[in-house]
């Protein structure tokens, strides 16, 4: 399940999420905007603590790799898959019900299974680095929640990929693939309106005279009635974000009232130019296309491999044909290795987006000191490494290093020397 979330989370790109600790450290540093806003901004030393969560990070990750493989290998080598088939059939009787129970079935045994890690990775651990102010009702009300949604999306969308299976078993990676796209798009529509808000309160921004500097900036980047969204985040983390989601009429801009609370209105206009960017320069749509044809050649790639292995252990497993749903562990097994493999593609991608975002921001801005600064209390207040082992940013890194985005951010003046500027045709007057 890890694999297929990591890719809706990936479509849905939650842009600039950053975990940020106390909001102290920066009213020594902010003086200086006005005063030296051509000095270069020195990327400061990680801290210990932010060393130390750097390190036990690639311990964890390289942990959830095993896990993930190890788990869906249980379920089918033992046969156990196929017994959990056996039962929803007895429950559900027709084909339809067979495959949602099934999966319902399978997504409560695997939230079990994987409640202890979960519980380590998303409160102990978050807590022990001061990192979450999440109570333990709220944090488990909400991964509660998360199941609920992933029983009826399964109930209501599983079934599509198992009846192409059944109908064309040559050519379902294809149909599937493409049918990702209407339900990625759809996913991304409904998540800002029905989703999110099950979690947190999203409502208008608070600080109007914030509020009206970024509408004018949203004007200049040419989105028209842009809809700027605050959300209570400080009642479940320290961590600083805003993001782009939605799709047509339900596209916003969202900011955590935690980010706003511990930036300065400059720095905060430069995190709306660069979400701003994502907007104009089509991120959203250009990641379903991206995301969709990396998930229809990684069902390619299953497609060629899963028959060779069925045939192999059909007899552990207790299936013969990949349109039985037992066969789900095994698909996400393949996925989980061939997602392994296509991660740095998929991050290489994103990263690209994320630095002509910034590009975006300091060109509609042109203000590189508080995007420079912006950067520092992101590391500073998180416990953020500014230059990860290079290993770490190919298969982890959803945005550049921190390092390189306040390296760009000090050196990138075009406008300063009479330069063309990159996205400047697509900027309108101020009003
Ligand atoms: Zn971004």
């Amino acid at each position: 399940m890890r694999a297929l979330i990591l890719i809706i989370a990936f479509c849905l790109f939650g842009a600039c999420v950053v975990y940020a600790q106390q909001p102290s450290a920066t009213p020594d540093l902010r003086q200086t905007s006005a005063q030296s806003s051509t000095a270069p901004v020195p990327v400061p030393e990680p801290s210990e603590k932010a060393l130390s969560y750097y390190r036990s990070g690639i311990v964890l990750w390289i942990v959830n790799i095993l896990w993930g493989l190890l788990i869906p290998a249980l379920f089918l080598f033992t046969g156990f898959s196929s017994r959990i088939r056996d039962w929803a059939k007895r429950i559900g009787k027709w084909w339809f019900f067979t495959i949602g129970f099934y999966f319902a079935i399978f997504l409560i045994i695997n939230f079990v299974i994987d409640l202890p890690l979960s519980y380590y990775q998303g409160f102990a651990r978050q807590h022990a680095y001061g990192l979450s102010n999440q109570t333990l009702g709220k944090w488990f009300g909400d991964e509660i929640k998360g199941l609920l949604i992933g029983l009826v999306a399964g109930f209501l969308f599983l079934w599509i990929p198992y009846l192409l299976l059944k109908k064309s078993p040559r050519r379902w990676w294809l149909y599937t693939g493409l049918l990702a796209v209407p339900f990625i798009i759809l996913m991304i529509l409904v998540q800002p309106v029905w989703i999110d808000p099950l979690f947190n309160n999203f409502g208008p921004m608070k600080n109007k005279e914030l509020e009206a500097r970024i509408l004018e900036l949203s004007h200049r980047a040419g989105i028209e009635g842009g809809r700027v969204y605050e959300v209570d985040k400080s009642e479940d983390t320290n961590a600083l974000n805003a993001y782009v989601t939605g799709f047509g009429a339900t596209k916003r801009i969202v900011l955590w009232d935690t980010i706003i609370a511990k930036l300065d209105q400059d720095e905060l206009l430069f995190v709306m130019g660069h979400e701003m960017g994502h907007y104009v320069l089509g991120h959203v749509w250009k990641s379903i296309i991206f995301f969709s044809l990396l998930i229809m050649a990684t069902l390619y790639a299953i497609h060629r491999t899963a028959g060779w292995l069925i045939d192999k252990f059909h007899r552990r497993f207790g299936f013969t044909e990949l349109s039985d749903v037992a066969s789900l562990p095994l698909i996400i097994l393949l996925f989980s290795v061939y997602f392994l493999i296509i991660t740095p593609v998929a991050l290489a991608f994103s990263r690209h987006n994320e630095h002509e975002a910034d590009r975006f921001g300091l060109e509609i801005t042109r203000n590189n000191h508080a995007a420079a600064m912006a950067f520092v209390k992101l590391q500073q207040e998180n416990l953020g490494v500014p230059r990860p082992n290079v290993l770490i940013k190919l298969w982890q890194a959803s945005h550049p290093p921190l390092g390189e985005r306040i390296d760009f951010a000090n050196q990138y003046r075009p406008w300063e020397r009479g330069e063309q500027l990159r996205y400047e045709e697509l900027f309108k007057q101020a009003k």
